[in-house]
């Protein structure tokens, strides 16, 4: 079979590919876009969108244990169908996919290899199918994958990873969470809210990312009313008959099945990354430029959750661009990378804006605090549990980073997020609006907290309402 020479090989069609293939078509260089396994991005498949359905219905359901509050009768009599509540997810699951594959790959006829690609030497790819791909600039866009130790590899269909878990036809009676980062916890609340008795284990201290310390403390001290949580132990795996027994220190429980979601890591070893020429990190990532997405100096780039970086859609959606950009251009261009913004769905959110706690120079922070208790609308809601912390510069009053667990965390991110970006300091920012009752409002409550702490108050020559 005679070799297919390129501008152009991009590997991987998910968010990261899709959106590099996006900038080279358009720039006239020859390209192929070879993706090994399902087509459809993890994102639509088994990641953002089907996990985002599952955590809409558990919240739709769980909404009936506010209603006697109020005098809603019968609502004790509400009951889930666990299949058809499957059904739902995987009917709107399909629909993503289909839409990703109708606009992109299913158009590209012979443009578009479903192979899995592995490198001979830094222009050479060989392909899972027989084909050879010789290119003049690669982009890697192979994504990631949960991890799942060896040994747990032996107790079969009983462990659960997300790449299995949405093509469920029912759930479990019981389930053990094994890792509470941002996918075990959004997936620990829905099961415990659909109804499935659930415990949750992290070997870390601390869960859903958060690394301010009150942040983290909250979050542990809310998600614990949904189900209990075990942390700081390691957990192991036995055999119960029929069950599973999952044991950390000197708890232990008994579980149909065990969701495993301890990270995800890079897929690089089927790349043979040895023959591409590239400096490799311990992990065996490429080293990489942020700005330029570019390997080193040399013809290869990287993009999306394989680089091991900023492992969310967005940024995928950026470094896939920005590859796709280089890759084709004449002269590699530095961008501007976003202001980092992470968000977990649980509820209540817990959300990371900016420079994160725990890479503060505390000396020279002023930090302000809300408690959610006192908020009017989120007393209204019935959600008032939670904590926002702002952190911005002490002399300038410049905002630089929140870390948050709140209700509608998801929206008071993206404006911290944008104002941040804005170069906005403490004083600009409170002389915004804020409507009432409206959750911002607990925002407002922090900033006049942070507002006190900080030496430039950013007063014009106007008395501002604020001050008085
Ligand atoms: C359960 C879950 C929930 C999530 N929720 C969110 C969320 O709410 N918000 C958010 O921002 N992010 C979320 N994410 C993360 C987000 O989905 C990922 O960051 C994003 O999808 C990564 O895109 P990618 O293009 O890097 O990888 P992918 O979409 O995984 O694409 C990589 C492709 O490369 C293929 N491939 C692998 N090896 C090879 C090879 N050797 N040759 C050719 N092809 C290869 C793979 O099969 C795959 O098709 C979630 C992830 C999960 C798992």
């Amino acid at each position: 079979m005679a070799d297919k020479q390129v501008d152009v090989a991009i590997l991987g069609s998910g968010t990261a590919g899709l959106n590099a293939t996006s900038r080279v078509g358009p720039s006239g260089r020859s390209f192929l876009l070879i993706n090994g396994g399902e087509p459809g991005t993890t994102c639509a498949r088994v990641g953002c969108m089907p996990s985002k359905a599952l955590i809409q219905v558990a919240e739709d359901y769980h909404r009936r244990t506010h209603m006697g509050r109020y005098g809603v009768d019968g609502h004790q009599a509400l009951s889930i169908d666990l299949p058809e509540a499957m059904e739902h997810v995987q009917d709107l699951r399909d629909n993503f996919v289909d839409r990703v594959l109708s606009n992109s790959t299913d158009n590209m006829g012979d443009k578009f290899i479903e192979a899995y690609a592995r490198f001979v030497d830094p222009h050479t790819l060989e392909l899972d199918n027989g084909e050879r791909v010789i290119a003049e600039r690669i982009v890697i866009a192979t994504g990631s994958r949960p991890i799942v130790p060896e040994a747990w590899r032996a107790f079969g269909e009983r462990v659960l990873t997300t790449d299995d878990f949405f093509e469920q036809e029912d759930l479990p009676g019981s389930v053990a969470v094994i890792g509470l980062g941002v996918i075990g916890l959004e997936l620990g609340q829905s099961l415990s809210r659909l109804g499935i008795q659930v415990t949750g284990f992290d070997a870390a201290n601390t869960i859903g990312g958060a690394s301010d310390p009150e942040v983290a403390k909250m979050a542990r001290e809310i998600m614990a009313r949904d189900f209990p949580i075990h942390l700081g132990e390691t957990v192991e795996i036995g055999e119960a008959g029929e069950k599973l027994r999952v044991s950390a220190g000197e708890t232990s429980v008994e579980v149909d099945k065990v969701l495993c979601a301890i990270g995800r890591t890079p897929n690089v070893e089927g790349l043979a990354l040895e023959n591409s020429g590239l400096e490799l990190d311990a992990r065996g990532i490429p080293l990489f430029d942020r700005n330029t997405m570019q390997c080193g100096d040399s013809h290869i780039f990287i993009a999306g959750d394989v680089n091991g970086e900023r492992p969310i859609l967005h940024e995928a959606g950026d470094e896939g661009k920005i590859a796709g950009y280089n890759a084709s251009a004449e002269q590699v261009m530095a961008f501007r990378r976003k202001l980092p913004l992470a968000i977990n769905f649980c509820d209540p959110n817990i959300c990371l804006v900016g420079t994160r706690h725990e890479e503060l120079d505390l000396a020279a922070t002023a930090i302000g605090e809300v408690k959610l208790a006192p908020v009017g609308r989120a007393m209204i809601m019935g959600q008032n549990r939670g904590i926002i912390r702002l952190y911005a510069d002490k002399a300038s009053g410049r905002l630089q980073g929140a870390e948050m667990i709140t209700v509608r965390g998801e929206n008071l991110a993206h404006l911290l997020n944008w104002a941040i970006t804005q170069g906005l300091s403490v004083g600009e920012l409170i002389r915004m609006p804020f409507y009432h009752p409206v959750i911002e409002e607990a925002l407002q409550a922090a900033l006049n907290n942070l507002y006190a702490q900080v030496e430039a108050k950013n007063d014009g020559p106007i008395k501002e309402l604020h001050t008085l």
